[in-house]
Formats: structure tokens, sequence, C-alpha cells
């Protein structure tokens, strides 16, 4: 069987060595030491002024724009080709999502289409850095200038990724980096916000530790957020290996790409000029193919082969969002389309050339 993803792990020994510390502090959560080092070491590895760490990375999204304090009603300008988390982040703040199209090129949001859904509530841009795929960052920043717009990326799928040697960790307001099991870099569940202003670090920090701001003192209504010490520990051994694993990752594309380039009906991402990507996720379009994606996806589970249906449906398409006056597919033609077309192929750092050529060889038969 090959499943859709599979966790990059330490050696069991390595991940023990690492935890052995928590006996003797018996400190096990609330700001630790594996907590400070971690984030220390990610401030470093993403290249950003400041990390905060995340129990996981969906709270993460929540308490960045919880930090906001935006009027309830306000709306923030996203795409709907993605994961739920997104939009579920905006609407748990009592904030409205506004659906742009992606482009069809990389499935990010379509820059010319964001203005004109701009109006006197627009509060934010919050476009998804999809399957590693960075959005047109400049053109955003732009037009977030010109509006008076904040900026927030969800880069859960952008560990690690660069655009002309800078980290995605830098775009924007803020970027969510999710760390969960199931990510190029993961600390089993785990998430991070990064930034560059001095000023959220103790708003952040005291956010997603109830409010508590002093031993008797509670500042404001707070949530529980915090990542414990055996989620750090997890992370700070993956740390170590990441950049491997992003070279294995790479290979098992490059196969991929050798296999399912220029076949009619197949549509592959480009690679991004200037980006040096992460290899997060293997999306393949199947429009005029002699099969439909269903049956691609299909085709593979019988033969014990687990592809995902990423992203379908839409999230301005599914059920608890059917009566939101600014849902619907429809709106968004581009998305639309892929959605009913996309598949993501099994991809993680242990996938070997020939589970690469056994998948192929089931979509090309
Ligand atoms: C994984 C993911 C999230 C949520 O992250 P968790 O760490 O699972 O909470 C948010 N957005 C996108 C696009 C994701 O893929």
């Amino acid at each position: 069987m090959i499943n859709v993803t599979r966790s990059s792990m330490p050696s069991y020994e390595e991940y023990c060595e690492e935890i052995k510390d928590l006996w003797e502090s018996r400190w096990l959560t609330n700001n630790g030491a594996k907590h400070r080092q971690l984030q220390t070491e990610l401030e470093q590895y993403l290249a950003v002024p400041h990390v905060t760490l995340y129990t996981n990375g969906h709270l993460a999204l929540e308490h960045m724009l919880d930090a906001m304090r935006f009027p309830e009603g306000s709306e923030i300008i996203t795409t709907p080709f993605t994961f739920v988390s997104t939009t579920h982040s905006i609407v748990r703040n009592g904030l409205v999502p506004v659906f742009c199209d992606v482009n069809d090129t990389d499935y990010t949001m379509d820059v010319t289409k964001i203005e004109a859904l701009i109006t006197e509530k627009t509060v934010a841009i919050m476009p998804v850095h999809v399957y590693g795929n960075l959005c047109d960052v400049e053109a955003i920043d732009v037009i977030a200038k010109k509006h008076g717009l904040k900026v927030f990326y969800d880069a859960a799928h952008a560990f690690g990724v660069k655009k002309n040697g800078i980290s995605a960790a830098n775009f924007g307001d803020a970027s969510m980096f999710s760390f969960h099991a199931t990510k190029v870099f993961n600390t089993i569940e785990g998430g991070a916000l990064c930034y560059a202003d001095d000023k959220m670090v103790s708003l952040l920090d005291t956010l997603k530790n109830f409010g508590i701001d002093s031993p008797e003192t509670v500042a404001f209504v707070g949530g529980n957020a915090k990542m414990n010490e055996f989620q750090a520990a997890m992370g700070i051994c993956n740390l170590r290996h990441i950049d491997g694993e992003i070279a294995k990752r790479k290979a098992a594309v490059e196969q991929y790409r050798k296999r399912l380039s220029g076949v009619s009906g197949i549509r592959l991402c480009p690679e991004q000029a200037g980006v040096e990507s992460n290899y997060a996720y293997f999306p393949v379009v199947f429009d005029g193919y002699r099969h439909t994606r269903d049956d691609i996806f299909a085709m593979l589970k019988e033969q014990d082969i687990i592809a995902r249906k990423y992203f379908y449906p839409l999230t301005n398409d599914i059920t608890c969002y059917a009566a939101m006056e600014t849902a619907g597919a429809d709106k968004t033609p581009v998305a639309k389309h892929l959605a009913a077309r996309v598949l993501t192929l099994p991809l993680y750092a242990d996938l070997t050339v020939e589970d690469v050529n056994r998948i192929c060889d089931v979509i090309l038969q």
C-alpha cells in the first residue's frame, strides 16, 4: 500500500535522547526549554525576526486574526482553493471571507481579481501558498499598501520555500506555518506565526496563554494554544534532518515530472522562476485526459495507492457555508474547474523511484 503521505520522523533513539531531559525538569509545557530552543532554531532556519509557536497551525491562524481586533463583520479577501482551516479561521473570528479566484498556472490567488473585491469593510488579504507554490507576493504587497490592508499568508505548505533567496516567512504582515504530521516539517501537531513586528511578540504570547499577562492579572480574553515540550522535541529532531528530507522529496518529484510531463490531458504545475521549492505536494490536473480525475483516483485505489482530491470540495462550496452570502463556487470559476480535476499524488521523503513508477504506470496505462 502506498499512502498519500507518510510522516518524517527521527530515529526512535534520537527522539528518546531528546526527551530525556523532560524526566529531570518535569517541565512539560508553558514556554519550556525545548519550546524556546525550537523557536530560536526556527527563527534562524526560516530567517525571520520572530517565530511564535502554537499547538497547531489552525490555532496560529485564529490567533493571528484575533490579535488584530478587526471590527466584527470586517471582510478578508481569501481563496476557496485551500484546506478548510483558512476559511474557518476567518469565520470563527466573526469576520467575512470574500473569495477571490485563483490563477490557472500555480493555483494561488489571481492578483488581477483582488481589487474588484475590495469594499469599505475590507481589512486584510489572506492568500495561500498552495502546494508550496508562492503567491505573487510583490503584486499583493502593492495592492495592500495602496488600499491600507494587512496581508496574512497561509504558508502551511511553504515551510523552507525561498524566493530569490528570501524565506517565505518574511512576506506580508505575518505568515502561518503548519507543523502537522502530514507536512514537510512536523512537530506531530504544531504550527507557528512568523513576523517582523516586535510589538506582536508579547501580545501573541499572552493571547495563547489565556490572556494572562502577570501572575495576578488577565489583560484580555485569550485562548490556550501553547506548543508542549514533546512537540517541540520532535521539532528539534526533525529540523536536524529537514534538508535531507526535502532533497529526497525532490528526487521523487523529478521522477514524477519525468514520467508525466508532456502527456496530453495531464497538466503539472510549472516550476516557479527564482523559487527554491520544498516539494510539499505533487498536484496533477486531468483536463481532457482519456480518464477523469475520479476514475484515476479509483484506479489507483484499486492498486492500494491512495491519492487525494486536494482541494475538493472548495471551501466556498462546503455544507457549513452554504448559507453564507459570499459562498458559491460559481463565483470562482477557475478554482471550480481545478477542484473537479486535480489530484495530489502520494509524496513523502521515503517514496522511492520504484513507487513513483508504479503510480505513474497505473495513470499512464
Ligand atoms: C494543514 C493546513 C492548515 C492547518 O494546519 P494544522 O496544523 O493542521 O492545524 C491550514 N491551512 C492549510 C492550507 C493547511 O494545509
